[in-house]
């Protein structure tokens, strides 16, 4: 079973979809809650053929999108208030913020130590997160590269930089120079998450697209690639 993913771009939406190939007569397109669109298509079907589908179907999937995201507030809005709990490294911990002259971060037990001259300035207490988290996945990750690194030997890639982006449906991705892209909020989950992010896009590097032979690497590399990802899905939703 040969997979492919990609994007579908309707006016200002880039949309991304993921192929499996499946015995079944009719193409199925489905749109999840989380704003990702699957086909389970007939065997042999040409990318073309999927792709032109979805761009008939665009206004369809863009009303399931909208659809969806009326209930995308689930977990609702983070305020930067004191109490409110965030993540780092898949562990939860609560604000705790002090009105003080200087900015400062701190992890101490359960709790952010957060002091900023006010303490209900909840954007920048944002700000100061925002940083904090940057910082922290920055370092975090290139330590993790270095360990998946090593176990991706064989696969003889040159060393990969990797470089910070917000994004919001996607944990990573490769540019086409060999670098790894990596989502910044992916330091809020589970280390073995993020190793399962960086191993998948190393594996990229070698082989661009989802085919069997990726797939074979990925396997080899890291055995317990799915239930790693099947984690990270279940922890970010
Ligand atoms: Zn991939």
């Amino acid at each position: 079973m040969k997979e492919f993913s990609g994007f579908v771009t309707y006016g200002k939406e880039k949309v991304p979809f993921d192929v499996t190939y499946v015995d079944r007569k009719t193409m199925e397109i489905a749109v999840h809650p989380n704003g990702s669109v699957t086909i389970r298509a007939p065997k042999g079907t040409a990318q073309k053929t999927i792709r032109d589908r979805l761009a008939k179907r665009a206004r369809w999937v863009i009303k399931q999108i909208n659809f969806f995201r009326k209930f995308e507030p689930l977990t609702p809005a983070r305020q930067f208030l004191g109490g409110e709990t965030h993540l780092f490294l898949g562990r939860q911990y609560r604000l705790k913020i002090r009105s003080q002259k200087t900015n400062t971060v701190k992890l101490k037990g359960a709790y952010f130590l957060i002091t900023t001259p006010d303490a209900k300035d909840s954007p920048k207490i944002k700000d100061l997160l925002d940083s904090w988290y940057k910082e922290h996945a920055r370092l975090i990750f290139s330590r993790r590269l270095e360990e998946c690194y090593k176990r991706a030997e064989r696969l003889s890639i040159p060393y990969p930089e990797i470089r910070l982006r917000k994004m919001v449906r996607r944990w990573g991705s490769c540019s086409k120079s060999g670098d790894i892209l990596l989502n910044t909020s992916l330091v809020k989950a589970p280390l073995s998450c993020i190793d399962y992010v960086i191993m998948h896009e190393l594996c990229h590097l070698k082989i661009h697209t989802h085919t069997n032979s990726y797939f074979k690497f990925l396997s080899k590399l890291m055995p317990d690639w799915e239930k790693r990802k099947e984690r990270l899905e279940k922890f970010m939703s």
